[in-house]
């Protein structure tokens, strides 16, 4: 578990209410952007405090908005506070935060998606991977439509070691809808295992912190939310990389409701594929009738390692995609003008 740390630390000057700022500043939450706001300080700062201790530490907030989370940050008296925001009406309430904390905060106009975190902090905060974390964070609420594909680039940074990993094993807290919550934190066997659940538990050690009630945010969003940490381990769980590991697990979760070798078939061109997905199978020991759900990090370890030594093997095997396969017996069914085969419909499942 995340060490909590203090918050309120440091004492921000008298400053008009979040509520306040918002009426000020005309900051009216644009749904279609999926802006949703929290103005209880208490909880803002139950959620700084998942980060851990942040007392002289640099932190990056991604998505402040009105400053609710960025207000609790300060108060646990960091050293150096980032913050990036996308939409330019909460630049100058940001400013307003920033003129109290003389010093301390850095505000970027601009999208995290596209931002170079590998540039964002001082070069002396760098630590080795093996070392313990370094005194770098990164927090946030952000829209889910931006959280969940950001999550997904920063495990491929984190399983490269770039981005905001080039600092070492940089420590995140975000938050996310609560079934991708706990679809990061699922457990085999568990209802929501997926895709996402490998990807994040095999770099990360990942908790799921607690919910925040929908009822909580303004306005208040369809879904409630989970605030998740995560701390990228010294050495992943499948030490492969990450095109790979995203390729098998990808492939096996394709078709989720079927025995697991169903989406394993799938890594392998028609020729040869049946006594191929038997090999990958059979040297990785895994039992072909379990459902993807099911499967252990140890057993997606095996099938890995087993994939990467056929894929040593055979050059051609990596590139091998079932998809363009698929759209070419098609194209060469519809040239041949063959109305009496059945078309292959079968049900694509796949869940990130
Ligand atoms: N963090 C604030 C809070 O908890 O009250 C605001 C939360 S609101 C759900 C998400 C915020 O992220 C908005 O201020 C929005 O403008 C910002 N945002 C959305 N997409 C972004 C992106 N790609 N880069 C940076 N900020 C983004």
């Amino acid at each position: 578990m995340a060490a909590l740390g203090r918050v309120a630390a440091f004492r921000l000057p008298p400053l008009p209410t979040i509520g306040e700022i918002i009426k000020l500043y005309r900051l009216k939450a644009q749904r279609q952007l999926s802006q949703n706001f929290l103005l209880d300080l208490r909880l803002t700062d139950k959620i700084v405090k998942q980060a851990g201790e942040l007392k002289n530490a640099h932190v990056c907030e991604v998505g402040p908005g009105p400053g609710g989370i960025t207000r609790s940050i300060l108060s646990a008296d960091v050293e150096q506070l980032l913050l990036i925001e996308k939409d330019a009406r909460f630049i100058p309430g940001l400013q307003m935060l920033s003129e109290a904390a003389p010093g301390k905060v850095r505000i970027v106009h601009g999208d995290i998606l596209t931002y170079k975190m590998e540039k964002a902090f001082p070069k002396h905060l760098k630590k080795a991977w093996e070392d313990e974390p370094p005194d770098i964070h990164i927090i946030g609420n952000l829209p889910f439509s931006v959280s969940t594909p950001l999550i997904i680039k920063w495990l491929e940074n984190v399983s490269k070691k770039d981005g905001p990993f080039t600092y070492g094993r940089t420590q995140m807290t975000l938050t996310f809808q609560k079934e991708v919550g706990e679809r990061l934190t699922a457990n085999p066997g568990g209802k929501q295992r997926s895709r996402l659940s490998i990807m994040a538990q095999h770099l990360c050690s990942v908790e799921n912190c607690f919910i925040i009630p929908g009822e909580a945010f303004v306005p208040k969003p369809e879904v409630d939310v989970a605030v998740v940490h995560f701390t990228p381990l010294v050495q992943p769980k499948i030490q492969q990389p990450f095109e790979l590991v995203e390729k098998v697990v990808r492939s096996v979760f394709q078709f989720r409701r079927k025995y697991c070798f169903r989406g394993l078939e799938t890594l392998f061109p028609e020729s040869g594929r049946l006594k191929r997905t038997e090999q990958l199978m059979m040297t990785a020991n895994v039992d072909p009738t379990l459902r993807p759900f099911q499967l252990s990090m140890s057993q997606f370890r095996n099938l890995c390692n087993t994939y990467r030594k056929m894929c040593d093997e055979d050059s051609s095997l990596f590139v091998f995609d079932y998809r363009e396969e698929l759209k070419q017996k098609k194209t060469t069914r519809n040239l041949l003008k063959s109305t009496s085969e059945p078309e292959q419909t079968e049900e694509e499942e796949d869940q990130l």
